[in-house]
């Protein structure tokens, strides 16, 4: 369903789903038995998706079906109640942070990004740009803000741990001192696990830095992993090469441990099955958790007519990655906060709960 999309009878059923932000986006989250799991909605390939998602029932529980067959029950997480609420400086708190899947608080710190300054560098899956010219969110969140966000989505919706991505900023950096200012922000006013996101900074004293600041895991996400993929779809963050993340992740692992720094691996950008398997057992290898997902494509993003990977192409990836996951002592279970511990995006670790099941 992640590679096809799900279309829905009532596009306004359960709480609002994501539109534009940064990285992969245009889903919805359902829960199907007990698994919440993000299903593009807003897609192109979704309109013509064989699965089909009834209007919901009073209790907000709906059917799903494919090819006229009712396969099961399904329901939306309902509307936070955090996103009623607004800062001392009157911002709606949705318009500062959003729950992804069910219990997951997610925001992006900067809103700007220097590779999205012209559409000749920008990375053509992102639209971190899209939901700030729509006025559903803020350029910078300031520490003060996410704190008083993160407090509220603890205490009255139960989140559970929060990701942090930033578009990138100039200076070496590379984002990690404003996330390190913005953890230590949240920490002191509510105990959340977090995942701070950014490109790898070029030195790797901010690893320390962020880690002293509050942040528990570290994602520096490659997407594509083949040299020509890079640069044709993301040519100006392909400047960075893989040497470069592989050295970072290296030493990003003696700071934050084995299985707490990760990945974003979009799967079906041209990446060939075996490319990225071949890059998995290096990140494997080093103490990194490849979190492989299906690319989702973006509406009036460059990619918005991709298609989508197959599922087949899913399978022949996650089934033996979650292998050599088990076998490496690397699982989501024990991720402390992110999009790896989250999983709602990719299938990975359904395979890896029926390896250990
Ligand atoms: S996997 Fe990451 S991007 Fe996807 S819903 Fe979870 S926190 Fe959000």
């Amino acid at each position: 369903m992640q590679s096809f999309g799900a279309r829905l009878v009532d596009p306004k059923a359960g709480h609002e789903s994501r539109r534009g932000g940064a990285g992969p986006s245009d889903h919805k989250a359902l829960t199907i038995d007990g698994m919440t799991v993000m299903v593009p909605v807003h897609t192109a390939p979704a309109f013509e998706s064989p699965y089909v998602v009834e209007k919901p029932d009073e209790a907000g529980k709906s059917r799903i079906s494919r090819d006229g067959k009712v396969l099961g029950e399904v329901s939306f997480p309902l509307r936070p109640r955090f996103y009623e609420r607004s800062t001392a400086d009157g911002i709606p708190f949705s318009q500062i942070a959003v729950l992804h899947g069910r219990d997951v608080l997610a925001t992006t710190v900067l809103q700007t990004c220097i590779r999205y300054q012209s559409r000749t560098k920008t990375c053509q899956f992102c639209a971190i740009g899209q939901s700030l010219a729509a006025g559903r969110t803020i350029a910078h969140k300031t520490p003060a803000q996410l704190a008083e966000v993160a407090k509220a989505a603890v205490e009255l919706d139960g989140v559970k741990h929060m990701v942090m991505t930033t578009g990138t900023p100039r200076g070496d950096d590379r984002g990690a001192a404003v996330l390190a200012e913005s953890a230590r922000a949240i920490k002191a006013a509510v105990d959340l696990p977090i995942q701070g996101q950014c490109e790898p900074p070029e030195d790797d004293v901010w690893f320390e830095r962020m880690k002293e600041g509050g942040i528990d895991t570290l994602g520096m996400h490659l997407e594509a992993v083949t040299p020509e993929i890079r640069a044709r779809i993301m040519p100006g963050k392909a400047q960075v090469p893989v040497e470069k993340y592989m050295r970072s992740f290296e030493a990003a692992v003696k700071v934050f441990g084995r299985g707490q720094v990760s990945t974003y691996i979009l799967a079906g950008l041209g990446d060939t099955r075996e490319a990225i398997l071949e890059i998995c057992e290096q990140l494997v290898a080093l103490g990194v958790y490849p979190f492989v997902v299906p690319f989702v494509p973006i509406s009036g993003t460059p990619l918005e007519s991709h298609p989508t990977p197959t599922p087949a192409f899913m399978h022949s990836i996650l089934e033996p990655l979650s292998r050599m996951l088990i076998d490496s002592g690397l699982k989501a279970v024990d991720i402390k906060a992110g999009c790896g511990k989250c999983g709602a995006c990719s299938a990975l670790s359904t395979y890896e709960r029926r390896l250990t099941a």
